[in-house]
């Protein structure tokens, strides 16, 4: 593995931080707004090459700081150019990936440019349907690289444009590395950086049951999006294996009181799957346990990943699915999915390059699944333990 730099990123330092940087060094709080600002309206990538700087003052900057704790290694786009999707290369060698969908304007609405980020390396949670799963847990992030991939993705906007959303909905779970996240959600908001409405931020979780809770206790900061793919147990144990520390109703809980104590809708999210989550039991259901709560369902078809013998649910499927929710009063909307034929779902660009496991690896862990789910189909509760590393 590679040397890890040492210097902090300087997108983990403050406002506060940064002036207080510059005052020890007898230099006016003015400095720290330019710097900020070619940080994130500049393509600069180093303090250097900014004209605003002292040279020596510049000089000094580099060497305490990272310019950016993300290098872009590829960028590949899709969708005729509306979606990219990058991968980063951080100094310890770790990989992570971000991607930018852009949407143009429609009558009534400005373009949008989402961006979905990474908050972890890999994933402890281990969702069987998931690339990020597949490849485990590597570290949680620091803020400056979560931070970076933001200051990346804007960087590579034209003139005039910026980031106008951002989703928690990389590699990793945002609730497991939870003080890092609040930190940059601190930072997007603040106006000196991206001045990013809490309203355009949205958090996705697995179902970490002390992280939600945690969220509501700060109020409302963010859109809360929680990956439900099941409404009962018994196959929720299998999709998301978290599902057997913190059980879907105790999430529904949890999330129900976030939406009442904010006031705010809280987004599930599905990921269709053919033959395994999309029957009309699946909907009838979640539509039972959404029915009456501040909430909006999201239907997603899985985006195909190596190493399950799993594939999208079919279309129709998916609206009959989609009509269930509805007639219980639940909003509900089908995702088209962005950027496939780049693997764009969280983790397959790096997991494609760390290479699949060997032939015999995969066959048996599709038969693993397989009679997993099969179990999980007629009611039967998973004996497998709660993936390890997940206490919050
Ligand atoms: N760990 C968090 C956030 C990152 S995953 C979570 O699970 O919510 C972001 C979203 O991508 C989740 O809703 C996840 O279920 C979805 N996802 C993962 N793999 C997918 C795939 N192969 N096809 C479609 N959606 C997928
Ligand atoms: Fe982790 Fe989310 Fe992927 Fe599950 S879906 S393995 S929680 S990143």
């Amino acid at each position: 593995m590679a040397m890890t730099d040492p210097r902090p990123g300087i997108s983990s330092l403050s406002t506060d931080e940064l002036t207080a940087w510059f005052a020890a060094r007898g230099e006016p709080a003015y400095r720290a707004r330019q710097v900020l600002t070619a940080m994130w309206a500049t393509s600069a990538t180093r303090a250097t090459e900014l004209t605003t700087l002292p040279r020596a003052l510049a000089a000094e900057m580099d060497r305490a700081f990272r310019w950016s704790t993300v290098d872009d290694e590829t960028i590949v786009a899709s969708d005729a150019g509306q979606t990219e999707k990058a991968l980063h290369r951080l100094s310890d060698g770790a990989t992570i990936e971000s991607v930018l969908m852009h949407y143009p304007a429609t009558a009534g609405r400005r373009a949008r440019h989402t961006l979905c980020i990474s908050s972890q390396a890999g994933c402890a949670v281990g969702c069987p349907f998931c690339a990020t799963g597949e490849l485990g847990f590597t570290r949680d992030l620091e803020t400056a690289e979560i931070l970076d991939q933001v200051r990346s993705a804007n960087r590579r906007l034209r003139a005039g444009e910026r980031i106008t959303n951002v989703v928690f909905m990389g590699m990793g779970e945002p609730l497991l590395n939870l003080d890092r996240v609040l930190e940059t959600v601190a930072a997007l908001n603040d106006p000196a950086r991206l001045g990013l409405g809490a309203r355009h931020i949205t958090v996705s979780t697995s179902g970490v049951v002390p992280g939600i809770r945690r969220l509501t206790a700060l109020g409302p900061q963010f859109t809360l999006a929680i990956s439900i793919h099941a409404a009962r147990d018994a196959l929720r144990d299998v999709l998301v294996p978290l599902n057997r520390r913190w059980p879907v109703a105790e999430v529904v809980d949890a999330a129900r009181d976030h939406a009442r104590a904010t006031g705010r809708r809280v987004s599930y999210e599905v990921t269709m799957i053919g033959g395994v989550n999309d029957t009309e039991a699946d909907a009838e259901a979640l539509a039972d346990l959404l029915r009456g709560d501040l909430a909006h369902v999201n239907l997603i078809p899985m985006n195909p990943v190596a190493h399950t013998p799993w594939r999208a649910s079919p279309m129709p499927v998916i609206e009959r699915f989609a009509a269930h929710i509805r007639a219980a009063g639940i909003p509900v909307t089908i995702r088209r999915n962005r950027g496939v034929e780049i693997g764009a779902a969280c983790g397959q660009l790096a997991a494609e390059r760390a290479g699949g496991p060997p032939a015999p690896t995969v066959a048996r862990r599709r038969e693993r699944l397989e009679a997993a789910s099969a179990r999980a189909l007629r009611g039967e509760r998973s004996e497998e333990p709660v993936p390890a590393g997940v206490e919050a």
